[in-house]
Formats: C-alpha cells, structure tokens, sequence
C-alpha cells in the first residue's frame, strides 16, 4: 500500500514480525552470529543478504535508512556518521582524481570547503557558478570529464532556492546526475526526485533529528540515472569492481547500482558509519518531522514579516515573503512552506549584531541550525569564519547576515525575545 508521508514518519522503516519489539530497538552490536562458514562467505560475495558487520549494515540503522528512502521516493538509501561524510560520498561514489564536477555556488560552508579544498587536494576538480547565471553561462563550465551537478534545495544560510528542474534538465543534457542536498526542505516540503533530481543527500543532524540530538547524514539513490547509457564516464559503476570479484555494478545491481556502491564500496574502506544508537535517536526524530517542519514554517513566516516591517532590519532573506527573490522558485518547490532558517541584516555597525545577539533572552547562539529550539549565528564569524571576504560574498553570505533558525515555541514569545534584544542596540 503507498502510503502519504505523515503515515511514513510515522511506521516507515521498521516492520515488527510477531512478537518483536514495537519500537525500533537499537542493535549495539557490532558483529553478527552464523553456523556455518559458507553463510558468511556467501555474504561477503554480496550473494545472500544479511548482517555480519555493522561497519556495512546494521538493522536499527537499516530501518530508519528505508524509512528516509520511502520519504524520498528513492531505490536505497545509505545512512552516514554526519552530512559532511553523505556529500563526500555522493560525490565520490562517481568521481576520482582527474574528474571535475559542478556545483552552486550558495552551499553550506563546510560542504563549500569540502568541494573547494579538499577534494581538490584528491585530484577532483570542482567549477562554482551562480544558479542566477543564465543556463548559456553555466553550461560553459561543463567539460568532458564533468561528472555531476551539484546544489542545496534551500541553501544554508543564504535561503537561496535552487530551481531543481532546470538544473536537473541541464544536467541530463550533458550526460551526468544532479545531486540535491535536501537538508532544509526535508522530503515534507520537497522531493526533489519527482523534479529530476537523480540523487539527494542530507545533513540528519538538522530537521529530520530536529533536536540537536545526533549528528548524521544520508545518501538516496532515486535509481533513475542511466548510468549504462554513459558508460564511459562512469566506470566504478559500470566495469568491474577488482575490490569485489570482478563484480560490475550495473549489472549486479541494476537500478540500485549507485547506492550498493557506496554501501559496498565507500563504506567498506572509508567507514564513516553512524551508530545505532543515533539511529534510534533520529527515528525518533522522524516520527513527528511531519508535525514540526509546518510549525517551523508557520513561526518563520510570521517572524519574517516581523522582521521587514522592523525599521532596525536592513534586509530580510526568507523565500516565503512576497517580493524575494526566490519567492516564485519557492512556490513552484516549496507550496508548504519552505523551513525555519530567515536569514536578515542589522542597520548598523558589525557591533550592534553582536550586541543584539548577545542581549537575546532564550533565543540562544549556537552552532546548530533547524533544530524545535530558535537559535541565532553569526555565519562570518562562526561557521563561514575560514572564508574570505570574496568567498563569503561568492557563498552568498553577506558580512553582515545573521541566520536566524526559528523553532517551534509560541511565535509571540520569539519575537517578543528579538524585540527586547533590538532594542538594545
Ligand atoms: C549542516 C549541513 C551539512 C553538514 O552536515 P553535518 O551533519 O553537520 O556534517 C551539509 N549540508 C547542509 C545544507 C547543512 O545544513
């Protein structure tokens, strides 16, 4: 039966046979018990399926894994220990020394330092470009060795809205996937396979937890890329693998060749696995996404328009506020609303930011972001801190921008917080 998606918060994942537990129980285990030598064997050859170590499966983290799939609409997906190691996977999961790839250039900016910095440092080359560019613009930075297309749904801090089926049309025009980062919308308020996106990644740590409780990410395969039909661009997946017997992926696997890659590949060697235990806690997290991402939505709105009727606000950022920008693009991918994070300036000095943040009440800095509590950041001095003043710029994230991720408390008392804190400065 295809269920709608609050049912699949809800029961998606785990499916209790009789007398088994009717919650998800947390299997802290890191190995698993056979009989008979020729079980296992048949497990390494990826003949039969089963646990033996958790480095590779686990079923607490297999049920919330299928649960985050059937949300997305996706083949398979794969749970890793942050968002960092799911962007790191994706990528790398198709791409190796010698290869480029393209991204939006308003990404969060760890994964812009992932992209920039280090993979370079590994031989993978990535181009930036601005999704405001034209698509003759843009397609100029495709090359033969281009591998993928790269971009966040609802960028982080910036609020920019990616307009996923341009870039997905642009991309498949080209011969290579488009990969969406769904952090901030979650599955609730986008999907981006049903716009072409072939495969999304997610930071967990942030709504789908939704209480600061783990760190993690995921990686969904929506199993539509004809990685066969380019062939010659994608050979970890389409000849064979000397790592597993000669095994090629696309014929093994078909549609889940991608995500059985990773998973048998990258989690093998590299690890980056989440524990069980933060499984657990990010189920529970799941249970009610469907219940939080509308409130957040809901308080965000009303805080928004708050803050741009402010006479203290320079600029608001916030896609659901008529005459944004990204107002049209959020309509089209975002009718529910799109999340909790407004990002806005301060008349004033660098000073009175600081000032006015440092006088909120239970609104507190930290360095987290769509979580139930309201939080405010400082992004160029705290999580942009290691980028200059251009590529702060070039992220999409002014000096002065201060993220603001509203929660899910009483919408009056929030701003009632950020009023008595303005005025102060
Ligand atoms: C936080 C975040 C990440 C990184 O995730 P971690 O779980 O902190 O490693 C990646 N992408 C986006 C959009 C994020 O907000």
């Amino acid at each position: 039966m295809k269920k709608n998606l609050e049912t699949i918060c809800v029961q998606g994942g785990w499916k209790p046979k009789n007398g088994e537990p009717r919650v998800l129980p947390i299997y802290q285990s890191t190995t698993f018990k056979y009989s008979s030598t020729e079980e296992m064997a048949d497990l390494f050859d990826l003949k039969a399926e089963g646990y033996f170590y958790t480095r590779l499966a686990n079923p607490t983290n297999d049920a919330v894994a299928a649960k985050i799939n059937e949300l997305e609409g996706g083949v398979g997906c794969v749970l890793t220990s942050s968002g960092q190691a799911a962007n790191f996977y994706a990528i790398f999961n198709i791409c190796q020394a010698g290869d480029h790839f393209i991204t939006s250039n308003t990404i969060y900016g760890g994964t812009f330092n992932l992209f920039g910095v280090t993979l370079k440092k590994l031989g993978i080359e990535c181009t930036f470009v601005d999704p405001d560019w034209s698509d003759e613009e843009i397609e100029k930075a495709f090359q033969p060795n281009t591998k993928c297309f790269f971009g966040e749904t609802i960028s982080n801090p910036g609020g920019n809205v990616f307009d996923i089926e341009r870039f997905a049309k642009m991309a498949h025009k080209h011969g290579v996937p488009l990969i969406v980062d769904n952090t901030f919308a979650t599955p609730i308020n986008c999907r981006p396979f049903e716009w072409g996106c072939d495969i999304v990644t997610h930071s967990t740590t942030k709504y789908m937890d939704g209480h600061a409780t783990q760190v993690g990410g995921a990686v969904i395969d929506s199993g539509n890329f004809d990685w066969e039909a380019y062939a010659d661009k994608f050979p970890g997946l389409t000849t064979p693998d000397e790592s597993y017997h000669g095994l090629t992926y696309t014929k093994a696997f078909g549609k889940k060749a991608y995500i059985t890659k990773i998973v048998s590949q990258l989690m093998r060697d590299l690890g980056s696995i989440p524990g069980p235990q933060n499984c657990f806690l990010l189920n529970l997290g799941l249970e009610t996404l469907h219940l939080r991402m509308p409130r957040h939505c809901e308080n965000a709105q009303k805080v928004a328009e708050w803050l741009n009727d402010n006479p203290k606000v320079a600029w608001v950022n916030y896609c659901g506020l008529p005459g944004n920008k990204y107002y049209d693009l959020a309509q089209k991918y975002l009718p529910n609303g799109s999340c909790g994070v407004i990002a806005f300036g301060l008349k004033g000095t660098r000073e009175d930011a600081v000032r006015f943040m440092d006088a909120l009440d239970f609104v507190a800095i930290v360095t987290h972001v769509a979580d139930a509590r309201t939080c405010v950041l400082h992004p160029a001095s705290h999580t942009h801190r290691q980028l200059s003043d251009e590529q702060l710029r070039e992220a999409g994230v002014a000096p002065d921008l201060i993220r603001l991720s509203v929660g899910i408390e009483n919408v009056n008392d929030i701003i009632a917080d950020l009023e008595q804190a303005m005025q102060k400065i």
